[in-house]
């Protein structure tokens, strides 16, 4: 029987856990050992592990105390689409700097009108020999301050209808052209940007997936992003380390940046912290709020046996169909629901929000958490693809309703009427 992963990267890290490395030393021992990113491929860095196992690996990091691996959109989106796409001489060139944290990416995909509607994108990638030139705007671009390269796709092809004239780019986020400009969220932070691109140049040989071929590949990207946050990804890494150049966490001492499990609350739905919160308060006994927890508890529950359901199949062979658009939507689902019990619990006090991160403020700690989830709570329901363009999905991809109506899919995306 093979080995419990659990039990192997306990080894690993009773061998190599130093929290006197630098985070930089202690990425480079976990990445090139395929434990930063357990669930990829072993011919990519990974260890071939089901996304249930891989969770558990991470709760284990965790629990032994180490430092995480950086997370960030390169963990997540742009490392499996690299390796489901890209060549062996692309594999080599990205798959190592992200399973190590030394670059950080960012997603240039939507824009000021394609977001829902992202096959409509109007960034322009005009070739010039073995480069091409691009112009155009994206918004809403996470961690683009912070990104040494961006995912980007940019309209390669008019003459064809527009989910084909589209190419997925590796852009190199630090030249010229590049105007990166921040937008703050209710949450006080400012986790995305507007980027404006202005003559910007990226390599033929930058490109992932082949020319025109980018909603395929774009298909990939998102099909990871909705099943790793359906999953709740960002809950479980135990690292306050952030990968890059640019944020000058590399050569800082990695022991400063384990962060203990119970801190990490937000962004997270779910019912230990509304638990937490009720007893605080006072007012685990009172049944209509039990009920509430009850049920926020059913719906984490129910997503764990989906997953397990799905991990089963796989191994069969088979498939979930629509699993990741299910998951997400679960997510988004369980992000209002806390959203509204935590607010019931606050009462006024939900009114207050702890907005300066720089002066915490001990004792009130976990209402900010609760007033932190309630303000971010939107955001699940829109990332990724809005809750009902995941509905859409599902009605026309799984359980194959007819598609919208209209001549998108013949006509040349230069003739297609245009939102701007
Ligand atoms: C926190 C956060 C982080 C993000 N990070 C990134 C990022 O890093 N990179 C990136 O590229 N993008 C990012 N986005 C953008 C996100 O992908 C878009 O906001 C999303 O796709 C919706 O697009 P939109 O904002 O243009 O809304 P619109 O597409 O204008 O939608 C407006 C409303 O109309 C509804 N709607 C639109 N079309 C349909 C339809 N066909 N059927 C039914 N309803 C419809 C939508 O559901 C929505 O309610 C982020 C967004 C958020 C909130």
């Amino acid at each position: 029987m093979a080995n419990d992963p659990v039990d192997e990267v306990k080894q690993f890290l009773e061998d190599n856990w130093d929290p006197d490395l630098t985070v930089e030393e202690w990425w480079q021992r976990l990445g090139r050992s395929g434990w930063a990113a357990p669930s990829w491929p072993e011919d990519a860095y990974g260890r071939g592990l089901s996304n249930a196992d891989a969770a558990r690996v991470q709760r284990a990091m965790a629990e032994f105390g180490a430092l995480g691996p950086g997370g960030g959109l390169g963990l997540l989106l742009a490392g499996p689409t690299i390796w489901t796409h890209g060549t062996p001489e692309q594999k080599e060139r990205f798959l190592p700097d992200i399973v190590t944290g030394q670059r950080a990416w960012a997603q240039l995909f939507s824009e000021p009108v394609a977001g829902s509607d992202l096959a409509g994108l109007q960034t322009r990638a005009e070739r010039d020999g073995d480069e091409f030139v691009v112009n155009g705007q994206k918004v809403w671009t996470s961690s683009a301050h912070i990104a040494d390269w961006g995912m980007l796709l940019a309209r390669t092809n008019l003459d064809v209808p527009k989910h084909k004239g589209i190419t997925w780019f590796a852009v190199d986020m630090h030249q010229p052209g590049i105007d990166v400009r921040p937008l703050r969220e209710l949450t006080g932070r400012a986790l995305f940007n507007e980027v404006f691109l202005t003559d910007v140049r990226v390599k033929a040989e930058d490109i992932i997936g082949g020319l025109d071929n980018g909603w395929a590949v774009a298909n990939t990207t998102l099909a990871f992003e909705r099943a790793g946050l359906g999953a709740g990804a960002a809950d479980q890494a135990s690292s306050n380390a952030q990968p890059g150049t640019v944020v000058g966490h590399l050569d800082k001492r990695a022991g400063d940046f384990v962060r203990a499990r119970r801190s990490g609350m937000t962004f997270s739905a779910g019912s230990q912290l509304m638990i937490d919160v009720a007893r605080d308060l006072g007012k685990s006994g009172d049944p209509l709020v039990r009920q509430q927890i009850a049920r926020l508890h059913m719906e984490q529950e129910i997503g764990r046996y989906m997953t397990l359901r799905h991990k089963d199949l796989r191994k069969a062979g088979q498939d979930l169909p629509g699993f990741g658009n299910l998951a997400k939507l679960r997510m988004s689902e369980m992000m209002r629901q806390s959203r509204e019990l935590g607010l019931e619990l606050l009462g006024a006090r939900g009114m207050l929000h702890d907005y300066d991160e720089t002066q915490p403020q001990e004792e009130s700690a976990l209402y900010s958490a609760v007033t932190d989830l309630a303000l971010w709570s939107p955001g699940p329901s829109i990332y990724g693809g809005t809750d009902q363009v995941q509905r859409n999905i599902l009605g026309e991809r799984v359980l194959g309703l007819p598609r919208e109506p209209g001549d998108e899919r013949s006509t040349p995306f230069r003739d297609l009427r245009k939102n701007a």
